[in-house]
């Protein structure tokens, strides 16, 4: 039985639609190198949407400089969004954080976030497509 709100594509179809970085990072899970990122030093305001089907994730409002050399918030844009996986991969336990609409990879959540939340989301850019908040009624 699948969820109508969700997406389902077969592995082939999410290769065809994604560029090889982004298939390999949110199909993957795949990391991108620290500091590679297109969004680590973004200060932007607008709205990150999962890069593989376009659901807002994160909000440039929350999001915050970790030093840690990938795109960093405090919440996601509404928590129903992202969910969350235990990872035991690479010797450590880590929360993987995914799209909730589409299961892609997103990145992982850590409890050393700033004194909003305590949360640090620490999310591929490869994972997300930025819209500029629109200037229109300013
Ligand atoms: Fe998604």
């Amino acid at each position: 039985m699948s969820d109508p709100k969700k997406i389902e594509k077969t592995e082939q179809q999410w290769r065809q639609e994604l560029d090889s970085e982004t298939y390999r990072v949110t199909r993957q899970a795949g990391t991108e190198a620290a500091f590679s990122g297109k969004y680590c030093d973004l200060k932007d305001k607008g709205m990150y949407n999962c890069a593989a089907c376009g659901e807002p994730l994160f909000s440039s409002d929350t999001k915050y400089d970790s030093g840690s050399g990938w795109p960093s918030f405090y919440a996601p844009a509404d928590a129903e969004v992202v969910g969350q996986k235990n990872d035991y991969s690479h010797g450590m336990i880590r929360s993987e954080v995914v799209c909730n609409k589409c299961d892609s990879h997103l990145g992982h959540v850590f409890p050393d976030g700033p004194v909003e939340t305590g949360l640090r989301y620490c999310i591929n850019s490869a994972s997300l497509d930025f819209k500029e908040e629109s200037k229109e009624g300013e």
